[in-house]
This record gives C-alpha cells, structure tokens and sequence, in this order.
C-alpha cells in the first residue's frame, strides 16, 4: 500500500527501522543476542534501570496498580503524581510544577497556551521537532534564527512592532548537537524586548549544573527564567515531562493545555520512579562527576583519532561525518565491533550533516569507552575517514 512511499525512503538512504533490545538499558545491552555497548542511551545517569527505581515503582504498582484509568481532570490525578510535582517544584525552586506524559507532549501543549494567533515566535533553527509542532500548532507566526547566534535574533526583534506578543523558543542543550544555547544572551534579548522565553531542558535537567537542575542552573539564570521544561525521561531514567513556574502557570496550564487534559495520566509506577529519580540526582552527586570525566576521557580518544566532534558541551557528543552514506556503513561497522551507536541523518540534522551521535552515561566503564575509541578507529582507517 504504502510501497512507492518507501522505496522513495530506500532511495534516498533515508529507511529507518526499529531495532529491538533484548535486555534493560544500560552501558551493555542485548542486540540481536549479542552484548554491544550501547553509546545512544539518554538515560545519563544510569537510572533507568537502578534498583531503587524498580522498587519505587512496584511499590506503587502494588499500591495503586498499573493504569491511572483517567486523564488527570477526570479521575486519573493519585498520590504519586501529586508527590512528584511536588518535589519538582522543591527541586527547581519553584512555586509549581506540572507533570506531562512525555516531552513531545508538554511542548505541542505549552507553547499555544503561552502564543498564539497574531502572535510572533523566534525558535532557534535547531529546536527539537517537539518545539516547531508546539509552535504550528499554536497558530502564531514562526521565524527561525540562525543556530544560536544571538544578533539574528537580536534584529528579527528589534523589526517586529513593540507590541505584537513575541516568545522565544529553544532548546537549553540541543539533542543533536549537544551545545549550549547562549541563555544568558537570550535572556538579555527577552528582557530588553519584553518578550517571553521557553526553554526546553530535556538534556540538561539531572546533568548540568553543581546541583543538576539543569541549563539554568549551569549559567545562574533560574532567578531570571520564570518557568521552563524539561524532561523525566533522559538523566531521570523514567517517562514524562513537567515545566516549573509560577503557581498561576500551572493553574492555567491545567485548564487549557490539550496535551494534558486530553490524555489519560501517566501511569503512578513511572511517577514514583521518577520522585526516586529525583532523589538520587540530589543526594548522589557523584554520578554526574563519573558522566564528565567519562565524557572527557571519550572526547579526548576520539579527537585524538583525527575525528571531527560537534562543540557540544554535554553529554551528547555527535561525530560529525557529513555524508549520509558513508555515516550509515561507520554506524553499521561499529555495530559489528560491538558498539550501537546509529547514524543520525536528515531531517533529523540538516543535509550534510550526518553524524554518529553518541551519548555517555556515568554508567560506562573505562574499558567500554576505550572498546568505542578503539572501534571507532578500526572502523574510520577501513572506511577511510581517518
Ligand atoms: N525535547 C527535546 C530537546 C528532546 O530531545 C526530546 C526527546 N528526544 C523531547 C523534547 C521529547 O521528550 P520525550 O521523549 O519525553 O517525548
């Protein structure tokens, strides 16, 4: 039915499909019966599968069961969901917090409860797919600055008429790149302009930061950002969202935001896991100590190997190819090594930028990241691209 449909993918290299774990997530995982080091985990801190999670979340099941049974208005708010918004609340400083099922979810309801028609959005060209389908959705004019640079932005401001309702939108880290959006700038810009921001800190939330409250919390802006986004299901290990702001926002939010009202509530399991989550990602500092000196120890074994890196800042570190082609034999080569790594190609990055992206967790070991480096390196001399 949909033959033509894919052999136009096939054509274009651009056929994605699923491939399937075999075990729980972690630095090793189960390919096709093998165990291949996994560098495509956004589960930073390894807390997707610690034993305190599990247990918050069976104790919940057996308490609470498996389904919320209802969207959160109707009948689907429990104990859990309450708690965790709580403690989100506490943990960014904030006066609220509301959780969503998922990032994807939380964006394409935000952004039009805070824009809409008549209204103007400067997104960052690189913003998650999430934040542009917020932005369509929302019914307001959307223009896109060029990647992070600030004087863009800073003109596409100064022509708009004063008072024509204007948010900026982006991404605290960007998911493809690793980089760090310039917030103090952006925040100046909102500021001077009396614009609105929304950052997206899906990538930063449990990692950055001395405290790990994420982007705004590494460049000291929490005072100045009223609210923002971020997401459960990266350093926290589990599934969901939540944005902290004002007790007004979240009021509103909850009667007006579709992508909240209109779902059924995440089930209480994941909402205990994540609270448990949040716990160690105060109390367990460590971890995010063990992520960067693992990021550096990656980093500096493969640019000593002549790769080109994105100037990322975090730990997402893409390997920049460019040719999609030749991206997608590195990836498959480095699988057969013993590291999944999968190609990132367009549209998910622009043309010419594919890229092997890899992220690091605080839960690899040495010898895991020198099997990458050293696999990285058999792959490139045979391929040629070292
Ligand atoms: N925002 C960003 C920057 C992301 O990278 C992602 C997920 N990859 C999302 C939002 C969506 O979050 P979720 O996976 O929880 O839907």
């Amino acid at each position: 039915m949909f033959e033509d449909e894919l052999e136009k993918l096939v054509a274009q290299r651009r056929l994605r499909h699923l491939r399937c774990i075999e075990s729980g997530t972690g630095g090793v995982v189960t390919l096709n019966g093998r165990r291949v080091i996994l560098m495509a985990s956004n589960d930073y801190l390894g807390l997707a599968n610690d034993a305190r999670l599990k247990q918050a979340a069976i104790t919940a099941t057996e308490r609470f069961g498996v389904g919320s049974g209802a969207s959160r208005l109707i009948s689907g708010t429990m104990a859990p969901h309450q708690l965790l918004e709580a403690a989100l609340a506490k943990f960014k400083g904030a006066e609220a917090a509301l959780v969503f099922g998922a990032g994807y979810l939380a964006n394409i309801g935000l952004i039009p409860v805070l824009i809409g028609a008549g209204g103007l959005i400067l997104a960052d060209r690189l913003c998650h797919a999430s934040l542009i389908d917020g932005c369509r959705l929302s019914g307001a004019e959307l223009r896109v600055f060029r990647h992070g640079e600030t004087a863009h932005l800073a003109s596409l401001l100064a022509k708009r008429s004063a008072r024509r309702p204007t948010l900026i939108v982006t991404d605290g880290v960007f998911s493809m790149d690793g980089d760090l959006a310039p917030l103090p700038d952006l925040v100046d810009l909102t500021e001077r302009y009396g614009a609105r921001l929304f950052v997206d800190d899906a990538h930063g939330t449990g990692v950055l930061g001395t405290h790990g409250r994420g982007t705004l919390e590494h460049f000291g802006l929490e005072e100045r950002v009223p609210f923002h986004m971020g997401t459960l299901s990266k350093a926290l290990g589990t599934s969901g969202a939540y944005v902290t702001g004002p007790e007004s926002l979240i009021r509103y939010l909850v009667n007006t935001a579709r992508s909240f009202i209109y779902t059924t509530a995440p089930p209480p399991s994941t909402a205990a896991a994540a609270q448990a989550a949040l716990e160690i990602v105060q109390s367990d500092p460590g971890r995010r100590a063990r992520l960067w000196k693992n990021r550096e120890r990656l980093a500096s074994g493969l640019a000593a190997l002549g790769y080109r890196l994105a100037a990322s800042r975090s730990a997402i570190l893409p390997v920049l190819i460019g040719d999609t082609e030749k991206t997608v034999r590195l990836a498959d080569r480095l699988l057969e090594l013993g590291v999944y790594a999968p190609a990132i190609r367009p549209p998910t990055v622009p043309r010419g930028t594919s890229r092997i992206r890899l992220t690091v967790t605080s839960e690899h070991a040495v010898e895991h990241l020198d099997s990458v480096v050293a696999a990285f390196r058999q792959a490139g001399q045979e391929h040629g691209l070292i």
